[in-house]
């Protein structure tokens, strides 16, 4: 495969995202039909405004997916025990099959150690450390939806990887390291660059493959990327005018590149259709 030189708009992941949700739908209706309805449960304890808005997409895409979708609502003023023992209630519970912990949680609540409380089995966005473990070792277990959604789009765009330079910029547990070991797997060569990278557009320049997921807006610009990359923008930015924007300055490196995802319309519908087609598999295992 060669990299394709593509115009900026075409790594979208909206027509990817349609498919994937398509291929859900029908196997929820299989699954329906035989008894096993999937569920999916959101833990929410915070009354952040994007949050909502994130989890109501999630709620409206299972709906039309056919994947009942229960939201647990703790409020912002939660406990980290009370938030265990919902997760550990719907790991119980044999007629849900996927559960999130949605983010933010309320102050002074550790993430890592409350997701150890999801059933790996239904852990459908890898948030559970085991479920990071297990990647790693080359073990099956459900990858972070976000860098699961990287990989599907690249394939989706037939962009080689084997032997191919890849560079992620953010090293958190949810989007940076599992995006890495995904590519590892795939015979990329892998750096991971975080605030302490000492010139960071010296070693994205030397990217084939640029992932970026720093959440800072403006940080990848023509300076930072090399003729022929393709990069992934999966930082997702709010703006003072109530938009969305991610970390690339897509003005800055259009025409410069083989190809940038779109935000929004990029990585974000592939990481909400996997989260519904990893709930489908987590139901038809039972
Ligand atoms: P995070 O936990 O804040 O991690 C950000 C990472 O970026 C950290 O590793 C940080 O380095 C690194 N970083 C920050 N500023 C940097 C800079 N100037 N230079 C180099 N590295 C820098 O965020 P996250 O949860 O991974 O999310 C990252 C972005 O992806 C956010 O914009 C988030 O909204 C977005 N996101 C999108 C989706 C989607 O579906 N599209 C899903 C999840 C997240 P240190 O480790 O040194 O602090």
């Amino acid at each position: 495969m060669t990299t394709p030189r593509v115009h900026t708009s075409e790594l979208r992941g909206t027509a990817l995202a349609n498919e994937i949700r398509a291929r859900a739908a029908s196997a929820a209706t299989e699954l329906t039909a035989a008894g096993t309805p999937p569920q999916l449960a959101v833990v929410v304890a915070t009354d952040d405004g994007s949050s909502a808005w994130y989890v109501r997409s999630i709620a409206r895409a299972a709906a039309k997916t056919g994947i009942q979708c229960t939201l647990v609502e703790l409020g912002p003023k939660a406990t980290a025990e009370q938030i265990r023992t919902s997760l550990t209630a719907l790991s119980a519970d044999p007629e849900v099959h996927g559960i999130i912990l949605q983010t933010p949680l309320p102050d002074g609540v550790a993430f890592d150690d409350l997701a150890a409380a999801i059933d790996p089995a239904k852990d459908v966005d890898g948030a559970n450390p085991l479920s990071l473990g297990r990647l790693t070792a080359n073990l099956p277990a459900f990858a972070p939806a976000t860098a699961a959604a990287v990989l599907a789009l690249l394939d989706r765009h037939e962009i080689e990887l084997a032997g191919r330079h890849a560079v992620v910029v953010g090293r958190s547990t949810v989007v940076g390291k599992p995006t890495a070991q995904l590519l590892l797997q795939r015979d990329a060569t892998v750096s991971i660059c975080h605030r302490h990278t000492k010139d960071l557009a010296e070693i994205t320049r030397r990217a084939d493959v640029l992932i970026s997921a720093a959440g800072r807006i403006g940080l990848i610009t023509a300076a930072h990327v090399a003729p022929e990359a393709v990069i992934i923008d999966v930082g997702t930015n709010p703006t003072d005018d109530g938009g969305l924007v991610g970390d690339v300055d897509t003005a800055s490196v259009q025409g410069r590149v083989a190809g940038v995802t779109p935000v929004p319309g990029g990585v974000g519908p592939v990481t909400t259709a996997l989260l519904l087609q990893h709930t489908v598999q987590a139901a038809r295992r039972r």
